[in-house]
């Protein structure tokens, strides 16, 4: 590969971009959807990125996911239905 190679194959790529469309800079480890720069996230202890803007769950449902297991109305025995 040379430079001017490079080069070529850039321009070929920034043709079919839309022009206003900020970078990739990460995958969303909830939906697995891309995250642009600008974005609002969360980000796990473990490295995770998450999508935590206007619209997007993802944090709070990978934090569920994570952290609870039964969800629902408590009866007077504890149990959760
Ligand atoms: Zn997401």
């Amino acid at each position: 590969m040379n430079v001017k190679g490079s080069v070529y194959r850039a321009d070929i790529f920034d043709r079919f971009r839309p022009p206003d469309e900020p970078p990739v800079v990460a995958n969303c480890a909830q939906c697995d959807g891309e995250i642009y720069d600008g974005d609002e996230v969360k980000r796990t202890p473990d490295g995770e990125t998450l999508h935590n803007g206007y619209g997007y769950d993802c944090a709070k449902e990978y934090a569920d996911l994570r952290t609870f297991n039964a969800m629902g109305t408590i009866n007077i025995r504890g149990e959760i239905d």
